[in-house]
């Protein structure tokens, strides 16, 4: 089964989560650790637990969700994945970093590996199934957990909410069409990790989401 660690970094309040099960082995999904207190935090949890990194898994490239890949790419080895369309934002987040005053000597990575819709990710005995969910940033995808009845959404949607439409490659009505078409389609009970804020489940939001209902 997977387990589940939730870090909260850098000033947007990013959900950072390490995805792992009995095995040791885990992704990353999203590392947003921005400095070296919030890097050394997030190392001690993997080496503490001897966890085993398998990938980096951004749900979409902006730079608060993105920021925390050099330092583990470097410490760890690992290969960094995120949809096809995502390098878009990748390619900006050298400049996104100077504008919001990230630390701008680092290097933001072009993802290694490029997440296709349907495609099957194992985390030890447990698997992650990519879903494409574009709306918020291009290529954004959310990552789902059958077995264990849960989701990860990134900024596609959060309790109540779902992410702003107005940066370059949103588009409301795509966003709600894929939380409509996609998620809102998986069980009621499924438990939804955000890319900020608190969890949620899929039955809560389709019954009390305004943004996508209204
Ligand atoms: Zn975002």
């Amino acid at each position: 089964m997977l387990q589940i660690k939730t870090f909260v970094f850098n000033p947007f309040c990013e959900n950072t989560y390490v995805v792992f099960d009995e095995t040791k082995e885990c992704v990353l999904i999203d590392p947003g650790c921005s400095s070296p207190f919030e890097v050394e935090q997030l190392s001690r949890f993997i080496d503490e637990n001897e966890l085993k990194i398998n990938m980096i898994i951004n749900t979409h490239g902006h730079i608060d969700h993105i920021v925390g890949n050099p330092p583990m790419v470097q410490k760890y080895g690992a290969k960094v994945a995120a949809g096809t369309e995502a390098k878009f934002d990748f390619t900006k987040a050298q400049q996104q970093s100077r504008l919001l005053g990230f630390p701008s000597n680092k290097v933001v990575e072009v993802p290694d590996i490029e997440l296709q819709e349907g495609e099957i990710i194992e985390v030890g005995n447990s698997t992650l199934e990519v879903i494409a969910t574009p709306g918020h940033a291009l290529g954004s995808v959310s990552l789902y957990a059958e077995l264990e009845g849960l989701v990860f959404t990134g900024d596609a949607l959060f309790c109540r909410s779902i992410g702003r439409t107005d940066l370059p490659g949103g588009n409301y009505a795509e966003l709600c069409r894929n939380i409509k078409e996609k998620l809102f389609r998986l069980p009621d009970d499924t438990t939804v990790y955000c890319g900020h804020g608190e969890t949620t489940t899929i039955g809560d939001e389709r019954d009390f989401n305004l943004y996508v209902n209204g």
